[in-house]
């Protein structure tokens, strides 16, 4: 008897051959407008941290993706080294490891009253707009410049004169389409050697049934990345002045195998930066009907020191509890569902990852058309708050 999990690859596979309607059945595919997308093109992904890394071909790696595998894609890294086993993220710099006291901030109550729904629901409907983030179209890099200008506009409108000569933006260019973004806010008189505090999230969206078709990604990720706009736009109003450098990443290609995180944590590694701690906002506006409102914290592939410390500032500043939760991992293959933590944590670095719920309480519409604020009430910008309020108080150390 073949395996589950190769039998549903197999089935859709079968199902993909025998459909002409399929688009993931379709030849080579560089003929749609506005997209660089290549179905036959050969790729080096690995499925999960254990597993070495192997060649598949771009339709193998969404009928992956169709069955909820993500992967680290090895784009980035196959011209630096041959296609060994070796993973090379984690392997530049040695990184000192960080143990976090217990959250003590006297600023996260000054900033939290800064925060609201207004400007996340604006900046989510904006995004949502977009016929598909996919990273590798058109759309997919208008939607980067967007939010670029956005957090420009916030920045001019919003920092005080003293936070401005303390406020770089920069759009990250990749070898695809979309753009990364990293704001980073420097504390006074920084040094080189600062440890920086980075939030995360992806600005890209996938429609894992057909890569070309709509993919609003409410949940996945723009939610996320507003979340983390609003943090940005919470501490500007407040006149925040870190004590050590704090960054904002939005990541380019989350979907298309962790890329533009794995560009940026390498880089960090190549420039020996030192990183207290990532924290990853992938889903924060799902509340599953008929259930607690809660926040879930993910157990696996993050640090467990930062993880507590995560805990303890929810424990602190929110008005929902936590419950811990993980990632379901099949027991054969080990694959499964990850985020953008994941690249730090291959990179050597301490991270964490808060969900907008339990994995078994997710967003059905993940990756389909469906994903969008205006379907259900489940879409809850009140429960987003709450991940804002995480999102600005975990820098509270
Ligand atoms: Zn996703």
């Amino acid at each position: 008897m073949l395996h589950p999990t190769l039998c549903a690859l197999s089935l859709v596979t079968l199902v993909v051959a025998q459909s002409r309607q399929t688009p993931l059945g379709l030849g080579t595919q560089n003929d749609v407008p506005g997209f660089d997308l290549d179905f036959n093109e050969l790729r080096l992904v690995q499925f999960s941290p254990n597993s070495p890394a192997e060649w598949v071909t771009e339709r193998e790696r969404l009928q992956a993706k169709a069955l909820g595998w993500d992967y680290m894609d090895m784009y980035t890294f196959v011209n630096a080294i041959a296609a060994t086993d070796t993973p090379f993220l984690g392997s530049l710099s040695t990184k000192p490891r960080f143990s976090y006291p217990a959250p003590n901030s006297t600023i996260v109550a000054g900033v939290l009253t800064h925060l609201s729904t207004v400007e996340p629901k604006a900046n989510l409907e904006h995004l949502t707009s977009y016929h598909t983030r996919y990273y590798n179209s058109e759309t997919g890099r208008a939607s980067s410049e967007w939010l670029f200008a956005k957090i420009l506009a916030y920045t001019t409108e919003l920092a005080s004169e003293e936070q401005q000569p303390l406020i770089s933006v920069e759009s990250v260019q990749h070898p695809w389409k979309q753009n990364s973004i990293i704001i980073r806010i420097s504390p006074l008189d920084a040094l080189d050697s600062d440890p920086i505090t980075v939030l995360g999230a992806h600005i890209d969206s996938l429609n894992k049934d057909d890569p070309f078709r709509r993919a609003p990604g409410a949940s996945d990720d723009g939610s996320g990345t507003v979340t983390i706009l609003e943090a940005y736009r919470g501490l500007l109003v407040a006149g925040y002045v870190p004590l050590s450098p704090l960054e904002f990443h939005f990541y380019a290609a989350e979907e298309g195998g962790l890329l533009g995180s794995q560009a940026i944590a390498s880089s960090y590694e190549t420039a020996e930066k030192i990183v207290r701690g990532m924290i990853q906002f992938d889903g924060t506006i799902f509340h599953k009907a008929g259930t607690r409102e809660e926040i879930s914290v993910i157990t696996n592939q993050v640090d467990p020191a930062l993880t507590e410390f995560l805990i303890q500032v929810i424990d602190k500043h929110l008005d929902i509890p936590w419950v811990k939760d993980v990632y379901p991992v099949d027991p054969d293959t080990g694959r499964g569902p990850s985020s953008d933590h994941s690249s730090w944590t291959k990179a050597g670095y301490q991270s964490c990852h808060p969900r907008e719920g339990q994995f078994n309480h997710t967003n059905p519409y993940v990756h389909t058309p469906d994903d969008r604020i205006d379907i259900s009430p489940e879409f809850s910008f009140d429960h987003m708050l709450q991940c804002v309020a995480n999102a600005a108080d975990s820098l509270g150390y």
